[in-house]
């Protein structure tokens, strides 16, 4: 019998909102969708705060019990010690995080992330019991040069090495060049690439994991284009980076229709 994937919209926020900025914001999103009576449990919410605003936010969706998962934007390699400016996967889990991103491109770009170091902070978030969302994609020269799926299958089958066949994995399939560019991939596309990474996660981890597993989609996603990525079999929801930011416009997104 089918799995049924619970979808998962998930809110990058990337360096934005403070953590006043996040507490005003978060309650806003809630209301707007305790109003839309859409807090039902049918869509999973996450929210991937800046490390500052991750007690804050921890704080309000206790104290108010906000059905939104938690997650951070990047975690160290390591446990804890002499590692200036880094932030251990232990601590994010005592902070409630649920969810860690890793080797979003904005982390391979800037700070020269390669799939060893993605590989070994997959390790590093299990280990502390946390859910990798591990974002794969190629760039606009890697399409042109290896068409759209060649990348994002080659870095994910190197994120995969070492991971046990029953882990609790999120893989999002991000086009860099989608990224917060205005222009999102084609829902075939996403599809496409969405499917060929399920097969990745079978290969690596069993027929179970890739019919468990949730893949999603990145890149540009709006509440004007939601609906037509949701339909397809293989996109189990969106991680979302600048429509993430406007309350209104990421309930939309959540309360996305078929
Ligand atoms: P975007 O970013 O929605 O602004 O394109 C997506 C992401 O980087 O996760």
């Amino acid at each position: 019998m089918a799995v049924s994937r619970v979808p998962l919209i998930a809110g990058n926020w990337k360096m934005n909102l403070d953590h006043l900025q996040a507490v005003a914001f978060v309650q806003k999103l809630h209301w707007t969708l305790k109003e839309a009576k859409h807090e039902d449990g049918s869509v999973e919410v996450a929210v991937f705060p800046p490390f500052t605003d991750i007690r804050t936010v921890q704080t309000l969706l206790d104290a108010d019990m906000i059905p939104f998962a938690l997650g951070g934007q990047d975690l160290s390699t390591k446990d804890s010690g002499a590692y200036t400016g880094e932030v251990s996967g232990a601590f994010l889990k005592k902070l409630d995080c649920t969810y860690v991103i890793i080797g979003h491109s904005e982390r391979r770009e800037y700070h020269n992330e390669t799939d060893e170091v993605v590989a070994a902070k997959v390790q590093a978030a299990l280990k502390h019991g946390l859910v990798p969302v591990i974002c794969v994609g190629e760039t606009a020269a890697d399409l042109e040069e290896f068409g759209a799926s060649a990348v994002p299958v080659g870095q994910l089958e190197k994120a995969l090495v070492g991971v046990p066949a029953d882990a609790d994995i999120v893989v999002a399939y991000e086009p860099v060049w989608a990224i917060g560019s205005g222009q999102a991939a084609t829902p075939e596309q996403a599809q496409d690439v969405c499917a060929k990474l399920r097969q990745v996660i079978g290969a690596a981890l069993g027929a179970e994991a890739a019919e468990r597993t949730r893949v999603l989609y990145g890149g540009s996603v709006k509440s004007g284009n939601i609906a037509s990525f949701m339909r397809e079999p293989d996109v189990d929801g969106a991680l979302v980076g600048g429509a993430s930011l406007l309350a209104d416009e990421f309930a939309a997104i959540i309360r996305f229709q078929k």
